[in-house]
């Protein structure tokens, strides 16, 4: 194995969190279909699939480095948001979390001068500026809306995001 027992420990983990990532997104596209607002569920089931990639990812990069990946359990998210509004501040407040979590391996890979990790983990710096600018993005959007009525408005720029999302 090319890195450390703790790296592999630390990645192991957060691949559990990008899978519980992906399973809150789903939750919130279901929350949103029942709100009969099927663009946003559109934007966070395609948001849910990122979560799943991201997963993948680092379970790839574990086989690479000659680790093992440890497929742990998954927590069912507390869907109890109330409103639009409500699911975007939770996805911000999420993807910071996981900025953080992703900041602390970085922590790890530099304490232990893993230059590879450290460069792998590079990706994932970049992306999580883009997912906390876009869930911002998004939560700016449905802010401005304060009448339920008035989401159905956001549609066609809601759209746009989830198209430009690829
Ligand atoms: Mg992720």
């Amino acid at each position: 194995m090319m890195i450390s027992k703790k790296m592999e420990k630390a990645i192991n983990d957060q691949i559990a969190a990008e899978l519980e990532s992906e399973y809150i997104y789903l939750a919130m596209a279901y929350k949103f279909e029942d709100m009969n607002l099927p663009i946003f569920a559109k934007w966070f089931y395609k948001q849910a699939e990122e979560e799943h990639e991201h997963a993948m990812k680092f379970g790839k990069y574990l086989i690479d480095q000659g680790a093992s990946v440890e497929v742990k359990a998954i927590a069912a998210p507390k869907a109890i948001w109330k409103s639009a509004l409500d699911i975007c501040k939770a996805a911000v407040e999420h993807e910071k979390y996981i900025t953080k979590r992703i900041h602390d391996l970085v922590s790890i890979a530099m304490g232990e001068k893993d230059y590879a990790t450290n460069s792998f983990l590079n990706w994932y710096v970049d992306e999580q500026v883009e997912e906390v600018a876009t869930t911002t993005e998004l939560m700016e959007m449905v802010k401005l809306a304060d009448k339920p009525g008035q989401l159905l408005q956001l549609e066609g720029r809601v759209y746009r995001m989830v198209e430009a999302r690829g």
